[in-house]
């Protein structure tokens, strides 16, 4: 990580990473009932942030969902979430996922590019 210059653009940057995995998976979920209401589990992506991370995260509409409580709550793989005064703190951790809420400027980045908060804006 000593790539970026200090640690607040660091989190900045993992925050923006964060919020364009969730894009991603917003987009999984949409088309995933769409085509295949009934399926067991769906291939979202984890959401930790990483710049090199594409790892599959298999999880229920309802394991999604719980993700989507909050527009700072991020879904990634165990071992995956950044925890850290400006980065995160684990909220629920599961076998299979663990749900990171992003705290400081990521957690600023998180409530901004939120995709439904957006919907609702628009929506009234
Ligand atoms: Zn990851």
């Amino acid at each position: 990580m000593s790539t970026y210059p200090n640690e607040s653009e660091m989190a900045r940057r993992i925050g923006e990473n964060e919020a364009r995995f969730r894009d991603a998976n917003e987009k999984i979920e949409d088309a995933a009932l769409r085509l295949q209401p009934d399926m067991n589990t769906l291939p979202f992506v984890c959401e930790c942030g990483r710049p090199d991370c594409f790892a599959p995260l298999r999880l229920t509409v309802a394991e999604y969902e719980l993700a989507r409580q909050s527009a700072t709550f991020f879904v990634c793989l165990p071992g995956h979430q950044l925890i850290g005064k400006d980065l995160g703190r684990e909220v629920d951790i599961r076998d299979r996922f663990v749900i990171v809420e992003k705290l400081g400027s990521a957690g600023a980045v998180a409530e901004a590019r939120d995709p439904r908060q957006q919907e609702a804006e628009k929506t009234g």
